[in-house]
């Protein structure tokens, strides 16, 4: 598994130096009254003590550290609480690597999105990338499991790396249980395919694991360095081990605390992702090293004023599934927006695109994608304003994230604002908002049941062959969008839900992500 995790101090050796340093180290400075047991686990940045904002840079450390730990262990965060799962069967030791660098965590870490990495106390790990002060990008010994990971996001990955024998080992949706994804090229009837082996456990004292009943053993890493070799009735060895892999920059709330000004200079231009209704976006990197999104606001666009206000309020916002706002450079023109970038562009084109190519458990887990995002914003009174496909953005690993929220505000273009103009989003609005501009969490809603529509669709456009104007008379005379052709009639019963004539009549996103998480696990099933 590569993935990205925090990092607070740092120690790398090599595997085969580190322990008789650490050792040394140790006796080095056993008896040494000048050794300070306090220290700071974040970096001096900006005039001040990251961690404690001390503004001395000789200032005392904050934070109790115990040197005399059995090892050198890396620092981190304690771990959330978080629900409990049967610990994974046990490990065989690791043969030595020397040439990778290797760390230690201090701390068990849980992770909180697919491409993190759980760390656990005293296990070692391999840095791949020093993306960030806080956040690396590392592998555990296997680089195959993957947590977090549903079916249709395994599958997801698995058709993006498109590799014969391409695998991972996920948590499965029955708690406690493991799940091998495998996927083949060739895999009968002449067609690409899936599988979804559960890892089953013997009733016998010591209990043993396995694919094949034949080939029991005594642990995950085993089990799968034995079908590496041999399918043993799986439709394919695992050839190919696949995880999600993050280059980016970390969705943290901006680069530094507080800190909402990007220094321009500090900035490199890559190449064109696209326009939109404020300017072009460009894939750049920030101080040479971590890949962003640069929005350069044409010239009339934005009210440029009100926007960087609000932008503070933005930065801090932070979830999983929303794109990022890193930062902003207001003292030059442009001015430029910072976000985290998305390598897969825009939700609407990434659904047109590969049409035919989703199947309906993707489609399922996109919308849950948005519906986790949309919750957080109702959770903080954010209102959206213009949820829609064509506003949700897609990375690496398939996953959705919503973009562009609370942006609509900030747009001069009257064509755009006003509810009778040409570019008015009407196809995704209520009632309210085009008789009265009555924005709430609840339009929200309505729209994300058009964006249901549209995953569901794979891209089309909402009343392809209607007018605005159409589209009003029509929708207030109760006509609703048709049931897509994928989505199951619980799906279709949800974007019904979000099309109630009255705002009150329609659900929470909380509630709508209770039900889509029930219709996700329904549609879990394992094995052929
Ligand atoms: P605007 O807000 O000006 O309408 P958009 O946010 O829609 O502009 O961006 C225009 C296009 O640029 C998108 O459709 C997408 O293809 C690309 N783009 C925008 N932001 C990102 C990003 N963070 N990562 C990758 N591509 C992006």
């Amino acid at each position: 598994m590569t993935v990205s995790f925090p990092v607070k101090i740092n120690i790398h050796f090599s595997a085969q130096s580190r322990d008789q340093w650490v050792k040394k180290l140790k006796e080095e400075i056993k008896n040494n009254n000048n050794i300070m047991i306090k220290y700071h686990p974040k970096f001096w940045a900006d005039g001040s003590y990251q961690c404690c904002r001390q503004t001395e840079k000789l200032a005392p450390g904050c934070e109790k550290y115990n040197l005399f730990e059995s090892s050198i262990r890396k620092v981190l965060p304690p771990a959330p609480e978080t629900k409990k799962r049967r610990p994974p069967p046990p490990i065989p030791p690791e043969e030595e690597d020397n040439s990778e660098e290797i760390v230690v965590a201090m701390y068990d870490f849980q992770a909180t999105e697919a491409h993190d990495l759980r760390l656990e106390r005293g296990q070692e790990y391999i840095i791949l990338e020093k993306n960030d002060v806080h956040w690396w990008r590392a592998r555990d010994k296997y680089g195959w499991y993957c947590r977090n990971m549903n079916r249709s996001k395994a599958e997801l990955l698995l058709r993006s790396e498109d590799k014969e024998g391409g695998f991972m080992v996920r948590d499965s949706s029955q708690p406690g249980m493991y799940t091998v994804s495998l996927y083949t090229k060739f895999g009968g009837e002449g067609s690409s395919g899936f599988r979804h082996y559960h890892i089953k456990e013997t009733t016998t004292s010591p209990k043993k694991y396995y694919l094949a009943e034949k080939h029991a053993f005594g642990s995950i890493p085993e089990i799968i360095e034995y079908h590496r070799h041999n399918a043993a009735g799986l439709v394919t060895r695992l050839r190919y081990p696949v995880s999600a892999k993050e280059k980016k920059a970390p969705t943290t709330a901006g680069f530094s605390y507080e800190k909402w000004e990007i220094n321009p200079s500090e900035l490199t231009f890559m190449r064109e992702l696209g326009s939109g209704l404020f300017g072009v976006v460009r894939l750049g990197k920030w101080r040479a090293q971590y890949k962003v999104a640069i929005k350069a606001i044409r010239e009339g666009a934005m009210c440029e004023e009100d926007f960087i206000e609000e932008a503070k309020v933005m930065m801090k916002l932070t979830h999983p599934k929303l794109v990022q706002l890193y930062g902003v450079c207001t003292q030059q023109k442009p001015i430029y927006i910072v976000t985290e970038f998305m390598e897969r562009g825009c939700l609407l084109n990434f659904l047109r695109q590969r049409q035919g190519h989703f199947n309906r458990d993707v489609l399922l887990s996109m919308c849950q994608d948005v519906c986790e995002g949309m919750e957080y914003l109702e959770r903080n009174s954010f209102i959206h304003r213009d949820l829609a496909a064509r506003n949700c953005l897609v990375n690496e690993a398939g996953v959705v994230k919503v973009s562009d929220f609370g942006m609509a505000r900030y747009v001069l273009d009257d064509q755009y604002t006003s509810s009778s103009g040409a570019k008015f989003p009407v196809k995704w609005c209520p009632p309210e908002v085009f008789n009265y501009s009555r924005f709430s969490s609840k339009s929200d809603v309505w729209s994300f049941g058009v964006l249901m529509w549209e995953v569901f669709t794979e891209g089309r456009m909402p009343f392809e062959k209607n007018t605005n104007y159409e589209v009003v008379t029509m929708v207030t005379r109760g006509h609703r969008l048709y049931r897509p052709k994928l989505a199951s009639k619980y799906v279709y019963e949800v974007m019904l839900r979000c099309w109630q004539e009255k705002p009150e009549g329609r659900p929470s996103f909380e509630d709508l992500l209770r039900t889509i998480d029930e219709l996700v696990e329904c549609e879990e099933t394992f094995g052929r």
